[in-house]
């Protein structure tokens, strides 16, 4: 049996997200039709809103719905102490555990030359820019070889300047991605930061 193509037309829409296949997004597709049209509405309205309004911080990339994220925006927070994480989700790991005061840049990725992933298209250049309003780096892209890589690359592009350089690790697991770390584990990770 083919589906009508309203229906088709929604499966397909929740095939975009990660781990869901046609299977998972029909039941999705036709769980919301029989049973929860209003929920299914706000869901619509939240995705557009969303997908409308939320921006790149103009300063660190991260989520932003003003031209600033909060993190940037904030008189008190160190904004000469810059953490580089490779996703929205480390910088949200990291608030979590609660210690860190400085402020962040999201290269939302990492260098990956076989994709085509250079420095401009994870904003270095953008950080480049910035680099004589900091005073110390905290290099906290993930364990992962592409994630050294490009730990490896901001090194080289502050070597040189006065800008103190350290990176996280301890406790942080191999090939792990920082959003999986629980929040005491990488309180530590940031106190036992080790300069380069
Ligand atoms: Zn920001």
């Amino acid at each position: 049996m083919k589906h009508s193509p309203l229906v088709q037309r929604l499966i397909e829409g929740f095939t975009v997200l990660p781990g869901v296949g046609p299977r998972s997004a029909q039941r999705m597709t036709y769980w919301l039709l029989e049973r929860n049209r209003e929920g299914g509405s706000r869901l619509a309205l939240a995705l557009e809103a969303a997908m409308q309004g939320v921006k790149h911080c103009a300063r660190c990339r991260n989520f932003a719905e003003d031209d600033l994220c909060p993190v940037c925006s904030d008189p008190r927070r160190d904004q000469a102490q810059v953490c580089i994480v490779e996703s929205p989700a480390d910088v949200l790991a990291i608030e979590q555990s609660g210690e860190y005061r400085g402020r962040y840049f999201v290269l939302i990725g990492h260098l990956s030359p076989i994709d085509g992933i250079g420095p401009e298209e994870i904003g270095l250049n953008l950080l480049e820019r910035q680099l004589s309003e900091v005073s110390e780096l905290i290099l906290a892209t993930g364990t992962t070889v592409e994630g050294e890589a490009t730990s490896h690359y901001i090194q080289e592009m502050v070597r040189g300047t006065s800008i103190s350089v350290s990176r996280i690790a301890q406790g942080v697991p191999m090939g792990g991605d920082l959003e999986y770390v629980d929040g005491a584990t990488l309180a530590q990770a940031m106190k036992s930061r080790r300069k380069l």
